[in-house]
């Protein structure tokens, strides 16, 4: 079982949809998925169009009140679990701050699941600050993903993060960036090729080759609590995705490179 943090404490570069469709992807080719979803804004859980969530989500569980296995639910989707969001959640950067081992409650909360392994995957989807939560997922990982946005400072941004992943390597050795998921990208714009392009020679093992476009259903489907998958099978992004849910599984299975550019043809 790997745990998956999917973070970048810019907001809105696509962290969320990529969680959610990337768990619906994997979780369609019969991987046993759990996505958690530590944002109190709650966009994962209503992407999936998960609606009971009173005390279900990582609020009691960080705070010991309750267990993590308690708060998880089956999704309407095989293979396909999820720890909702709820608005309590915002109440973990204060309370849990005040906490001595704050930066490590939920890999502890998380750690009866990781001996079990009932999942190949655990997605977790980060709220866009440098908060308890987001360091909390970080330090529970092993490996992070971060989406990053076709546009002007998407490589300063990339470099805050690989910095706080550094940070917390104190408490998580073995944490490693696994990949940098370009998002938003349109390839009518010479600035989202030039974006591309940079972040591929600065980081040619880290990029995926999958890019997910911009896609006008991708921002319908969430209205819909829909995946991509669901919503619009045949689209473009729905097929960006599915790749993308691809390359990854190849990646972990440490496929290498010539294989994989075979497997493509
Ligand atoms: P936050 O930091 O607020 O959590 P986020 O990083 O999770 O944001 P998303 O919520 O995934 O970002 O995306 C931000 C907005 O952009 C949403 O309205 C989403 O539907 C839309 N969006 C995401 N990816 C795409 C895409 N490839 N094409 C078009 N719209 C997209
Ligand atoms: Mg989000």
């Amino acid at each position: 079982m790997k745990i998956v943090a999917v973070a970048n404490q810019k907001g809105g570069v696509g962290k969320t949809t990529t969680s959610v469709n990337l768990a619906a992807c994997l979780a369609a080719m019969g991987r046993k998925i759990l996505l958690v979803d530590l944002d109190p804004q709650g966009n994962a859980t209503s992407a999936l169009g998960v609606t009971e969530t009173e005390e279900k989500s990582c609020y009691g569980p960080l705070l010991g009140a309750s267990k993590f296995a308690d708060n998880i639910i089956q999704t309407r989707f095989d293979n396909l679990s999820i720890v909702p969001a709820d608005l309590d959640l915002a109440g973990v950067e204060i309370e849990v701050a005040r906490l001595d081992d704050h930066l490590v409650r939920l890999r502890d909360t998380m750690a009866p699941i990781r001996k079990k392994a009932p999942f190949d995957y655990v997605i977790l989807d980060c709220p866009p600050s440098l908060g308890i939560l987001m360091t909390n997922a970080l330090a529970a990982a092993d490996i992070v993903l971060v989406p990053l946005q076709a546009e002007y400072f998407a490589l300063e941004g990339l470099t805050r993060i690989m910095d706080v992943a550094d940070q917390l390597r104190s408490v998580n050795p073995k944490l490693t960036v696994e990949g940098i998921v370009m998002t938003m990208v349109d390839n009518r714009t010479n600035l989202s090729q030039q974006v591309v392009a940079e972040v591929k020679t600065h980081f040619p093992q880290l990029i995926y080759k999958t890019v997910i476009p911009r896609s006008i259903r991708l921002g319908e489907a969430p209205s819909f609590g829909k995946p991509i998958l669901e919503y619009d099978p045949s689209s473009l992004a729905a097929f960006a995705y599915t790749a993308l849910a691809g390359e990854f599984i190849r990646r972990d299975a440490k496929v290498p490179e010539v294989a994989e550019e075979k497997a493509e043809k």
